[in-house]
């Protein structure tokens, strides 16, 4: 029997996650775990990259576990763990640092949007090197697969440069890793801004109950130009049809019809497609409420996946601790 490749995912924990979460990464998880062998990390280190607050790190550390769980990842496939209880991440995170240019980490896309979309004034050491722990994360599991949008191809870029450093130096661990790319990428916000997020504050959440999505669908933009229910609209540019493609797939043709020839009205639109997130949405929560109900259970997972994890972590750092000589 062919061996299952190996994916390496993360994220940052900021909290409960959104549509564009599910939309972006974790459906795209789900459907890969049976193909391949994974390992799901939560990048609590790096969310001090733009938050030195970590005050509630554990807990939005646990807030998302309880959301990849509701959204179907099964810990017996899909091991999850921190970043910061397995101490090997920091070990070559700082091997790998010494393998790259801050020159390169400066040309780094990602990071120069992220610092033009942030306002970052000074941009500190350790967020400048962000790909570097990055690498450090997907190479301590070998991951040989790494599912991201296009935004972090370029982060996969310098794990391959590293990883291709570190085996022309001291001798061939690391695979070079490939990007898996999500299909449905980004999802805008509420708002019509490109990409929904919590700090835009134009989300819906996984766990919001259906009287929240509702509302929060009536502020949704649209059509600017279709102001009353007998305006022509344009659904092509309309952040509603976007999400009833996504959500609502099956109803689409009938929904650009009715807005261009004017007889849907937004309201009604908007209704529409709010009942078919919330119908997406309903297994999720019932999911949701069992893990809230059993705190223990989400303890033993993540104690279970630290476990496989640090055991996975140990082999590779004591392989490049040998081939580099230090025994
Ligand atoms: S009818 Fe629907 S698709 Fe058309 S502009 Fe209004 S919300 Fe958008």
């Amino acid at each position: 029997m062919n061996r299952k490749k190996r994916i390496l995912s993360g994220m940052r924990p900021t909290g409960k996650l959104h549509l564009g979460h599910l939309v972006g990464a974790l459906e795209n998880w789900v459907s890969l775990q049976d193909e391949y062998e994974n390992y799901h990390l939560i990048a609590d280190y790096h969310a001090l990259t733009t938050d030195l607050d970590s005050s509630n790190v554990y807990q939005n550390s646990i807030d998302m576990l309880i959301d990849w769980l509701s959204v179907g990842l099964d810990p017996e496939k899909s091991p999850m763990f921190r970043q910061s209880q397995i101490k090997q991440h920091t070990e070559l995170h700082l091997i790998f640092s010494m393998l790259i240019t801050s020159a390169r980490l400066e040309r780094n896309p990602t990071v120069k949007d992220q610092v033009r979309d942030l306002n970052i004034e000074n941009i500190t050491y350790g967020h400048l090197g962000y790909p570097v722990l990055q690498s450090a994360d997907i190479l301590l599991y070998k991951g040989e697969c790494v599912p991201v949008g296009d935004d972090q191809v370029p982060h996969i870029e310098i794990t391959r440069e590293i990883a291709r450093k570190f085996n022309l130096q001291y001798g061939s661990v690391f695979p070079e890793p490939e990007p898996l790319l999500t299909r449905f990428p980004r999802l805008p916000g509420l708002d019509g801004s490109q990409k929904m997020s919590k700090s835009a504050g134009n989300t819906i959440l996984i766990s919001d109950e259906p009287d929240v999505v509702q509302k929060k669908m009536r502020s949704a933009v649209t059509d600017p130009l279709k102001i009353r229910k007998g305006d022509q609209g344009r659904p092509e540019i309309c952040l509603v049809y976007t999400y009833h493609q996504k959500f609502n797939p099956t109803d689409t043709a009938e929904i650009a019809s009715g807005c261009r020839s004017s007889a849907l009205g937004c309201v009604g639109c908007k209704s529409k497609c709010a009942t078919k997130i919330i119908e997406h949405l309903t297994p999720f929560r019932e999911k949701r409420k069992y893990y809230e109900e059993n705190k223990q259970v989400v303890l033993e997972i993540l104690n279970e996946g630290e476990i496989k994890g640090r055991k996975v972590a140990e082999a590779t750092m004591n392989e490049v601790r040998t081939v580099m000589g230090f025994g």
